[in-house]
């Protein structure tokens, strides 16, 4: 097994991955899906400082607005102490959707726009064996390395000092630039509010000592949110007992995912192809 590149102890234990095997393929199998956007992300990042750099300059001459790519304004306050993250446990995910549901209710996302939700891949190896089939939730990362957040022009979606990232949908003007620059598709323009919106790992529950819907509902108990900076907390000894078989999506991309998977197979380290999630969505509507 491959040793995690960074510690649990300092909340972000991904590790290196080899490169999906050559001819291997991942079919998502179901409709569910988090929306995103569909154009072409490599010309909108290639358009991307020019574009921010004019938005910032037309919108109020607030520091933030001047951080290139790359750089994190200053987080918010969060829950003192605090850095929460989510281990979610494929060995124990049924594939019920019962967290998608449970967010749609909870967090009242349009109907046909979610927060979370589980999708049902066939990964086919090209070696004549069967094909693995393989549940697999989405949400926001809540990333330690957020590139949603810096691109934003009028600092609407922000991240706090416990890692959870937010939407001010006040400021927000539904520019759509944080959706371009996710690369997990997390986020999606709701069609109700023309706002930017995404999970919020239930931040309202958290603060009330709640557990976010989805981790509440999860009959199999797949889904574990807590505290990262407590070495005691179920998150961290999970992640500690499991440390050898803790992955997170696209660890490439140095966006410090803080949702951990075990059991994720290497095709989806960097496989998953957010894009293809979205045309699957869009198809079905
Ligand atoms: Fe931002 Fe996407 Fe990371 Fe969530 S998963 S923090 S929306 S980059
Ligand atoms: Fe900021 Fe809203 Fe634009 Fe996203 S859609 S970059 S939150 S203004």
């Amino acid at each position: 097994m491959a040793t995690p590149a960074r510690s649990p102890a300092d909340g972000t234990p991904g590790r290196e991955h080899p490169a999906p095997a050559t001819g291997t393929t991942i079919f998502p199998q179901t409709d569910g899906a988090i929306p995103g956007p569909r154009s072409d992300k490599r010309g909108f990042l290639k358009d991307l400082l020019g574009l921010a750099a004019a938005a910032a300059a037309a919108a109020a001459p607030a520091p933030q607005a001047q951080a290139a790519i790359g750089d994190q304004p200053r987080r918010r306050p969060g829950i003192p102490g605090k850095r929460f993250g989510m281990l979610i446990d494929l060995r124990k995910c049924i594939g019920c959707q019962a967290c998608t549901v449970s967010c749609s209710v909870e967090n009242q996302a349009p109907i046909g726009q979610f927060r979370t939700t589980v999708l049902q891949y066939e990964i086919d190896k090209g070696d004549g064996s069967a094909p693995a089939m393989v549940s697999l939730p989405r949400l926001c990362n809540h990333c330690d390395n957020p590139p949603c957040v810096p691109v934003c022009p009028v600092q609407a979606t922000f991240q706090r000092t416990d890692g959870i990232v937010l939407v001010d949908n006040e400021r927000c003007v539904g520019c759509g630039y944080c959706v371009q620059a996710c690369p997990y598709d997390a986020r999606f323009i709701n069609k109700e509010t023309q706002t930017a919106d995404k999970c919020t790992f239930c931040e309202h529950r958290l603060e009330a000592g709640l557990l976010p819907a989805c981790v509440e509902s999860c009959v199999g108990g797949a889904r574990v949110i807590g505290d990262l900076n407590d070495p005691d907390s179920e998150i961290s000894t999970r992640i500690a007992a499991n440390k050898d078989d803790i992955k997170v999506l696209k660890p490439g991309m140095n966006t410090a995912p803080h949702v951990f998977y075990i059991g994720l197979p290497d095709e989806f380290v960097d496989g998953v192809d957010g894009q293809a999630t979205v045309r699957l969505v869009a198809d079905h509507l």
